[in-house]
């Protein structure tokens, strides 16, 4: 009775639009919850790696909670990922906003010099698709340098971890400067998910559950033709340095979980022999294909 009780409590909040005229959240509970492993299913998958902006970390001593990076500083990329599926295309994070790519010498911010010398807009363009085209939208997590052009994804399906929607349209964060980069959101088709999701349903693009940078934080599995798999941190970790020695930033929001987080991650990266990708890694950036077909 109780399990039936639950069932009807999901129906029903599928079913009743949200305040302020929002979209009803559609919760999808079909996806595996299972954290052990994810399914990892080969498909003809398309990547185009974009450069959706570049960070200067003045003060990296922000990127790690045990001080080792005091006095220093890092230049940072911030990728952004169009992934193709022969049955849809899935746009993976949002980088600066574009209108940065108006200031020629970036913005300085904080503890953060920004700059976009090319635009998303320009990249999907060249690669021959329409924002309005993308079926499907998710972001790592809410920070600003994920979400900055996610305007333009506010008519694709959004997919978001529970967790992480909660955390970004909670009250506190309406106040937060940055709020209009990820308010045309609200109002987007949502699939909201508990655990990993299974974007295609045939598990060649697994949105994973890596919590702890922020509440509902996810990094993304794709496993190509050729069986080769690639693994996008998000913001698991921000350098090389950092995973290698299991550093994560002063304002992660929950340390304990984001430890647990990289044990989860790195068990699912020597199982498949995954290429890691730092989405905040110049390197990385630099090493990647602007459009592959397998990690090779
Ligand atoms: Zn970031």
């Amino acid at each position: 009775m109780k399990k039936y009780l639950a069932i009807i409590a999901v129906f029903a909040a599928a079913c009743t639009p949200a305040e302020n005229g929002t979209k009803p959240v559609i919760e999808d509970d079909s996806a595996p919850t299972d954290n052990a492993a994810a399914a990892g299913k080969a498909a003809d998958l398309k990547v185009h790696a974009f450069d959706c902006g570049r960070i200067g970390m003045l003060d990296l001593a922000l990127f790690s909670s045990n001080g080792e990076y005091e006095g220093r500083e890092n230049k940072a990329a911030d990728m952004c990922f169009l992934i193709r599926h022969p049955e849809g295309d899935l746009m993976w994070d949002a980088g600066l906003p574009d209108s940065f790519h108006e200031q020629e010498e970036g913005v300085t911010n904080g503890p953060f010099h920004l700059s976009v010398p090319t635009t998303l807009a320009s990249q999907l363009e060249g690669a021959g698709v329409a924002p309005g085209d993308i079926e499907f939208f998710s972001i790592s997590h809410s920070h600003f340098d994920h979400v900055g052009n996610a305007a333009m994804f506010a008519g694709s399906t959004f997919l978001i971890d529970k967790d992480e929607r909660a955390h970004m349209f909670r009250d506190e964060a309406r106040e937060e400067e940055t709020f209009g980069l990820v308010a045309p959101l609200e109002n987007a088709e949502t699939i909201e998910f508990d655990g990993d999701y299974d974007v295609f349903g045939d598990g060649s693009v697994m949105i994973l559950a890596m919590p702890g940078h922020t509440p509902g934080h996810t990094s993304l599995q794709l496993t190509f033709s050729d069986d080769k798999t690639v693994l996008l941190t998000g913001d698991l970790y921000h350098l090389i340095e950092s995973r290698e020695k299991r550093i994560q930033p002063t304002f992660n929001t929950d340390k304990e979980q984001t430890l647990r987080s990289m044990d989860r991650f790195e068990a699912l990266a020597a199982e498949t022999g995954a290429q890691v990708v730092i989405q905040h890694s110049l390197e990385h950036m630099k090493a990647l294909p602007a459009k592959f077909n397998s990690p090779n």
